[in-house]
């Protein structure tokens, strides 16, 4: 099994839309989906900024929930 070719599900760094990839003929690269693989780096910059703190706010936003079940 050669892990390198072998197609995956992963989670673009940028806008934390899941894609797959190695895909032939499409512009995704390793951390970034096919859309965000084109935008220019200045922009992708800002959208992995937004996207990290979205992952924090609702990681956040889960751990309250979770903590406030035992009281409802
Ligand atoms: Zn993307």
């Amino acid at each position: 099994m050669n892990g390198d070719d072998e197609v995956q599900t992963r989670v673009c760094r940028a806008c934390g839309e899941k894609y797959r990839y190695p895909v032939k003929h499409s512009p995704a690269q390793r951390f970034y989906c096919e859309l965000c693989a084109q935008l220019p780096t200045t922009v992708r910059a800002v959208f992995e900024r937004l996207t990290r703190r979205v992952v924090e706010l609702e990681r956040a936003a889960s751990g309250r929930v979770a903590a406030r079940k035992p009281h409802a």
